[in-house]
């Protein structure tokens, strides 16, 4: 029988390995929803700007008449050649891969348990959750009406009063769209292999462990190291953060904890160790050391990171270390 990893062994194979390996199901299958459309629509500003340079003279020019309304109907075409069949493909796509990510979830978990305890796991008959399928079915419909939208917004009579700026809102628009098919595969994705694994977990009668990943944010260092309650869920609103915090948010079925999150649930059998020096302990000891370190991601805002070091210093069981370097953190001295 293998020996049973450590710690910081099932850590790694969370963090580094299995997250690998859900990223690149997410990034297969928006590579094959989008299929050039984002760099398609993103490309368009440039067309546009050059054909109402073309069009008026300058870029301060107010456009009208049939020129503003052929150049319109250029760009609007243009569009619809980009975006071509991308609400319809992306829901086609991401419902295709739903049942492979709830496997993937699944078999990551049942590893999991292997290496932890040394000992075989079985495979529970595994089904597609209701969000999740629920999720990837909108998605068409989402697209297409982002796509209106900026269809609508580049027309003469939206156009004629903003100028060129119009033109640019009616391109972001569209370029929503895209973006919208990457975050909603990303969340989709990442929850039905988070669901797999906890299919796994109850048919193991275990709990769920977060294990955030190792450059998360405020909010979700907060959930790092957490077991779900009885009823398998985590509590939502949580953060490091305080001012991000609110106890009105619903409770969590566990990861995705929000947009672009990709942290991951593992199962956690009742009567495992969460003494000092545990896979929870050590999770919630690196999210702590990320917290003093006050190292936001590049989305975050530095005082979210301030607040989130002058809140931990409230927390019991700091080591010296990682509270001076919160205390410095908090000071806004690194
Ligand atoms: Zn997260």
């Amino acid at each position: 029988m293998p020996r049973p990893a450590t710690p910081q062994q099932l850590a790694e194979l969370v963090q580094d390995q299995q997250a690998a390996e859900a990223a690149r199901l997410e990034e297969t299958t928006t590579q094959q929803a989008d299929d050039g459309a984002g760099g398609k629509l993103a490309a368009l500003l440039a067309i546009a700007l050059t054909a109402w340079v073309a069009a008026f003279g300058a870029l301060t020019a107010i456009g009208a008449g049939a020129k503003l309304a052929g150049l319109l109907a250029g760009i609007r075409r243009d569009v619809d050649k980009a975006s071509r069949d991308l609400g319809p493909r992306s829901r086609r796509t991401l419902e295709g891969v739903l049942q492979e990510a709830t496997l993937l979830g699944a078999g990551h978990a049942v590893t999991f348990l292997k290496r932890a305890t040394g000992r075989d796991h079985d495979l529970p008959d595994l089904h597609v959750a209701r969000d999740v399928a629920h999720a990837a079915a909108g998605l068409e419909a989402a697209v297409l009406e982002q796509l209106r939208l900026a269809a609508r917004l580049l027309t003469p009579r939206q156009v004629a009063a903003s100028g060129w700026r119009g033109v640019i809102l009616g391109l972001a628009a569209a370029r929503r769209a895209a973006r919208l098919v990457r975050e909603t595969i990303a969340w989709t994705v990442h929850r039905a292999i988070n669901d797999g694994a906890a299919q796994v977990a109850d048919h193991h009668s275990a709990r769920l462990l977060w294990v955030a990943e190792a450059d998360a944010c405020v909010i979700c260092l907060a959930y790092a190291g957490r077991l779900s309650g009885r009823d398998g869920r985590f509590p939502g609103g949580l953060s490091m953060d305080p001012h991000s915090r609110s106890t009105r948010a619903a409770a969590l079925d566990g990861p995705p904890a929000h947009v672009n999150c990709r942290c991951r649930a593992v199962p956690w059998p009742s009567g495992w160790d969460v003494s000092p020096g545990s896979l929870p302990d050590l999770l919630r000891e690196d999210a702590w050391r990320s917290v003093a370190a006050g190292r936001g991601r590049p989305s975050e805002p530095v005082a979210a990171r301030r607040r989130a070091a002058q809140a931990l210093l409230a927390q019991r069981g700091l080591s010296a270390r990682v509270r001076r370097q919160a205390a410095a953190t908090a000071a806004g001295r690194t």
